[in-house]
């Protein structure tokens, strides 16, 4: 039994306050990965105080060793919690669960920040400090749309849950994991990131990569007699810069051609040189490759390795390491849940979400169907005076509204029509 609910900024207008509060004290929280607790723990206790149900608990590594997905580099589990915090519906209808990592990016130099980053300071719309769109922002949105739901006398047939993952920052599918081990699941997910408002039904998998160029350390006035490390790696960075180039122009994929590159090839750290005077006998460069939801990661990784070997040719000495990996994922534009999100879109004006996040993991791992949506910009995520437009994190926060009751009061044999 479908019953309309009839939201507008005037049914939210009552909880407005208490969000932006909400939301600055989020912000002023720290939770760079390894240190989420105060925050998950704030928002359970949030959670609580307004009637919602909170499961909140600490995984360990053990815990995750019988999945096929396994994560060789992280930080450690351990003080690390997950909580999932549920709106239980009231029967028969489809559950959603939405997905928020807890942890953000560190602040980088402090000095370049013109509203200090753990000060969740709003200025006029915007509400500014490190996480404040990423993901501090979308999680708010999506849980006012459970703290307007639980108030109401319409609660949505289905169960509505929030997990609140650690980690994404770090290594991203490992929180969602710790989640997916505690037996929550659901028949739809929205993965919270910044999307500039618009539900994205695809999303992107990726591997890390290091690539340590070998050399030989010898006086610099001397260098001929030596193997210059620094300069190995000048050569690999422009072989990298080729092919991100020449990779946008194979396989595309419709949902990701509105960006500039098919399969950005991003370096994010280069170190190299002990001493001055002497050649450096290495100097590492890490990053990562981000691919096409289609894209088959171990392929992708394999001729990574083999068109670098290719384009410096024999006579420059690297290894390449291959960490993190993490899947992509692609729901048709048709798709129920797609149609619960955007009614009146039509499939050509669909697009992917230009990063990858944690939507690959339930995706691949239960099948489930999954969007990702939020308010804020990557344009203004991992920068200085990172903000989010207070406007958009309560207009999501009412189309999260509208999205639950198309889902949620739909019968759940109804999950892929
Ligand atoms: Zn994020």
């Amino acid at each position: 039994m479908v019953r309309a609910l009839q939201i507008g900024p005037a049914q939210l207008a009552d909880r407005r306050v208490a969000m932006r509060a909400l939301l600055e004290q989020s912000i002023a929280i720290p939770s760079v990965s390894g240190m989420e607790a105060g925050f998950v723990e704030f928002l359970a206790k949030f959670a609580q105080r307004v009637g919602l149900e909170v499961d909140l608990w600490q995984s360990s590594e053990a815990d995750l060793g019988r999945f096929p997905v396994h994560y060789p580099r992280h930080l450690p589990l351990a003080g690390r919690p997950t909580a999932v915090i549920r709106l239980p519906g009231t029967r028969g209808g489809r559950s959603l669960i939405f997905n928020g990592h807890s942890d953000v990016v560190p602040t980088g130099d402090v000095a370049a920040w013109t509203h200090h980053p753990w000060g969740g300071q709003s200025i006029d719309d915007a509400v500014f400090g490190r996480g404040a769109c990423d993901t501090k922002g979308p999680i708010v949105s999506a849980l006012w749309s459970m703290v307007h739901l639980a108030e109401s006398d319409q609660r949505p047939a289905g169960d509505v849950l929030l997990e609140l993952v650690p980690g994404e920052e770090d290594c991203v599918g490992l929180g969602t994991l710790t989640s997916v081990a505690r037996g929550w699941k659901a028949d739809g997910c929205v993965v919270l990131e910044p999307t500039e408002s618009l539900p994205r039904c695809a999303s992107r998998g990726g591997v890390r990569f290091t690539i340590t160029a070998l050399g030989r350390s010898v006086h610099g006035t001397v260098k001929w007699l030596g193997e210059d490390a620094i300069n190995s790696a000048r050569l690999l960075l422009a072989a990298i810069e080729s092919l991100q180039a020449e990779w946008t122009t194979v396989d595309s994929d419709p949902l990701f051609e509105a960006y500039p590159f098919a399969r950005p090839l991003t370096v994010d750290s280069i170190r190299g040189g002990d001493w001055q005077g002497m050649l450096a006998d290495r100097c590492v460069i890490a990053g990562y490759l981000e691919l096409l939801p289609a894209d088959d990661l171990k392929t992708w990784q394999d001729e990574l390795a083999f068109a670098l070997r290719e384009r410096v040719g024999g006579g420059v000495r690297f290894v390449i390491d291959f960490s993190e990996q993490y899947a992509g994922h692609r729901l048709q534009p048709d798709h129920a849940l797609c149609r619960a999100a955007q009614p009146d879109q039509r499939g050509s004006a669909w697009q992917g979400f230009n990063s990858g996040c944690e939507a690959g993991l339930r995706a691949g791992l239960l099948g489930t169907p999954t969007l990702v949506w939020g308010p804020g910009s990557l344009a203004q995520a991992h920068a200085a005076d990172e903000f989010v437009l207070f406007s958009d994190v309560e207009d999501v926060a009412g189309q999260f509204i509208q999205f639950i009751e198309r889902w949620c009061n739909a019968p759940t044999d109804q999950t892929h029509l």
